[in-house]
């Protein structure tokens, strides 16, 4: 650092300052000195406690924060002549927010928080400007984080229509040979010279195992694509909610009998039934089931409810809730896991079958729910103390849906 003398300090901290009264000036000009840095060198630096601020002569600085330890550094913006930094310093006890590092020789105007607020102690009317100033940077700031939020909004919207449309043509083209191969084998299967043979029967029945769950997985893939495309359009018709509750179970209680997994139903008697689209609500129910089941550590225990309840803005609606003995999920996966893809652990442990414990499986399930639930204007969470593999706390999975659907509005 060194001293520089032949800027002019009234003028620089007018056109930083606007509005302050010569004598003002003065008195802030005789409380600041004129310092020349050069390039690479860091006024502020993000996360320390530093009294000092800045008001830049003549050079320029750049002001990043970091972002992520993978991300790195993320450039704010570019300060130049008249530009303050550092001045969260003056109104707030708190560290730096992000770094400030000379990209030319700089020359700034600085001055110590102590010596400032002296000065402000003088005069309120300074107080006051100073404190306008600062709020408009700060405004001004705010406005730069929401455009850049808005842009980032928009890449990942496109990137996420992207992930969809890749999805769906993924799913179309394994779709079809997986048709033809089951037909293959089906027409095997009907060969009375290979059912006699229990060595070919057993890999004719693996085979068709491992083509149905491939198949079950191809139409996850499809009904994800469809629930989450902006186009949906429901068929609603009334639906026997109860009823149909008992029937997914119904279709569940084999694969729940092999796990040695108790189901059992709750439904209070005056469950309404409800206009929805029956296709849609039978498939989140199913995925919330095979959840819980595949989640839930064997001889534990799954119970469904499904009671009326009276919605936001009062409007009459019905819940179903699944709660199990199972592993539990943190309080940080709460929201991230009705998201598509998203899996908590480790995703490479995955086994065939759709309700073997811990079985993983595409990480759609929960999207498909969130998907259906929106689709209707009603709402899912999940509610869970953590997770924990020796207690298993449970989770409980809530669908909540008006009687009436809900449209969002175009
Ligand atoms: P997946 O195909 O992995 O089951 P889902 O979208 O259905 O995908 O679920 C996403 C993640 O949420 C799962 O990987 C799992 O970690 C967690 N999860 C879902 N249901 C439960 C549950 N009942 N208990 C504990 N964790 C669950």
């Amino acid at each position: 650092m060194s001293e520089t003398l032949p800027f002019d300090k009234i003028s620089l901290l007018h056109l930083a300052f606007n509005g302050l009264t010569d004598k003002e000036l003065q008195e802030m000009a005789a409380a600041s000195q004129l310092c020349t840095y050069p390039p690479e060198h860091i006024l502020c630096r993000e996360g320390a406690y530093e009294d000092v601020f800045y008001v830049i002569a003549e050079g320029s600085a750049v002001i990043c924060k970091i972002v992520s330890e993978q991300d790195g550094e993320r450039v704010l913006r570019i300060a130049g002549k008249g530009d303050l930094v550092g001045e969260m310093a003056l109104i707030q006890n708190v560290p730096r927010s992000a770094t400030v590092r000379t990209l030319t020789d700089c020359t700034v105007l600085e001055m110590d928080k102590k010596d400032f607020e002296t000065l402000l102690s003088r005069s309120p009317s300074m107080a006051i400007n100073i404190i306008r100033t600062t709020l408009d940077r700060i405004r001004e700031n705010d406005q730069i984080a929401i455009q850049d939020l808005q842009n980032t909004n928009k890449v990942l919207h496109h990137l996420d229509r992207n992930k969809l449309e890749f999805i769906q043509v993924a799913a179309h083209e394994l779709r079809t040979p997986l048709t033809v191969l089951k037909g293959y084998v089906n027409v095997l299967n009907s060969f009375s010279e290979l059912k006699t043979n229990p060595a070919i029967t057993e890999v004719m029945s693996g085979i068709i195992k491992g083509a149905d769950r491939m198949h079950e997985v191809v139409n996850t893939m499809l009904d994800v694509t469809r629930i989450d495309s902006e186009t949906l359009k429901l068929r609603a018709t009334p639906v026997p909610l109860k009823r149909l509750v008992v029937d997914t179970v119904h279709e569940l209680i084999k694969a729940s009998l092999e796990r040695n997994i108790e189901l059992s139903l709750e439904q209070d008697s005056d469950t309404p039934n409800i206009n929805a689209d029956p296709t849609l609500i039978q498939k989140a129910m199913y995925h919330l089931i095979v959840n819980a089941i595949k989640y839930t550590p064997d001889g534990g225990r799954v119970t469904l409810h499904s009671r009326p309840i009276t919605m936001d803005k009062n409007i009459p609606g019905v819940e179903v809730s699944v709660t199990d003995t199972g592993i539990g999920l943190d309080a940080e996966h709460h929201e991230l896991i009705f998201e598509k893809f998203y899996q908590v652990g480790d995703v490479t442990i995955h086994s065939s079958g759709k309700t073997s414990y811990k079985g993983g499986g595409p990480g759609l399930g929960l999207a498909i729910v969130r998907g259906v639930a929106r689709a209707h204007g009603g709402k899912t969470w999940v509610e869970s103390t953590g997770h924990d593999e020796v207690n298993f706390p449970g989770s409980t999975f809530y669908l909540q849906l008006p009687i009436d659907p809900i449209t969002p509005a175009a």
